[in-house]
């Protein structure tokens, strides 16, 4: 059986309109990701590509079509089951989802154990996040803060905040924003490494051509399928 993570057919998504702005209507292309595989997600600012990522993880809901994630027509659960599912399944790194200021990196890295009742801080959950920090080259510097950190340790910090809670899926929106070539490289290789290692789905957002060689499958989201209505 075809080990399916991500499938996405047929949906189309707009934001609520307001009478002072035209609202965004997003038709989705049709796309799937199976376990181990990487997809990325390209497109001009403003095309659309938060919106998709922010359906795929459950958090939007489409108006029309289907998404499936592991076997799940998500887009059919309530907003509390939808939620459940995405803290056991889902590992986000989000493009404004900082670093929590006053939290050395262990303790972000732990994080969504802090937020979440349904996730139990235990102490396997506490090794792991210190071998989540050796995977992503910051053993050394677990005991630092954010602002103590380079922007390319931030975004290491924050995958491995992704990974804490086990995922089978990586959803990671503009992850290497604010790096330079060689260290976007490295972030998304990381990414790339640790997917394929633990049989993880990929899904990557960026506007960024310089990493677009390193995935085999990607999806183009143009200006002209955001349409505004
Ligand atoms: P991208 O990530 O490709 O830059 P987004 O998915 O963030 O694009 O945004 C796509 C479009 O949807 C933009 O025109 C943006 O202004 C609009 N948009 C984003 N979030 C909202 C929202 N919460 N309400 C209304 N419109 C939104
Ligand atoms: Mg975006």
């Amino acid at each position: 059986m075809s080990d399916v993570i991500v499938s996405v057919k047929e949906a189309y998504f707009s934001y609520p309109s307001r009478k002072d702005v035209p609202s965004f209507g997003l038709e989705m292309p049709n796309f799937t990701i199976q376990s181990g595989e990487q997809l990325m997600l390209m497109g001009p600012s403003g095309s659309g590509k938060s919106t998709l990522l922010n359906i795929v993880a459950g958090e939007l809901v489409p108006q029309r079509g289907e998404v499936l994630v592991l076997g799940e027509r998500i887009d059919q659960l309530s907003e509390s089951e939808r939620q459940a599912f995405r803290i056991a399944n889902v590992g986000f790194v989000f493009q404004d989802f900082p670093l929590v200021p006053y939290l050395d990196s262990i303790q972000n890295v732990l994080f969504p154990y802090r937020i979440n009742p349904h996730l139990k801080l235990t102490a396997t959950v506490y090794d792991r996040a210190r071998l989540l920090l050796d995977n992503v080259g910051l053993s050394t510097k677990s005991g630092r803060y954010p602002s103590e950190l380079s922007q390319g340790e931030r975004q290491r910090v924050a995958i491995a905040r992704a990974l804490i809670a086990n995922p089978r899926l990586i959803l990671a929106d503009e992850p290497t924003a604010g790096l330079d070539i060689k260290r976007s490289h490295e972030i998304v290789a990381l990414l790339q490494e640790i997917a394929i290692n633990q049989g993880i789905g990929l899904l990557v957002v960026s506007h960024e051509p310089q990493i677009v060689d390193r995935f085999q499958d990607v999806l183009r989201l143009d200006e002209q399928l955001g349409e505004r209505a």
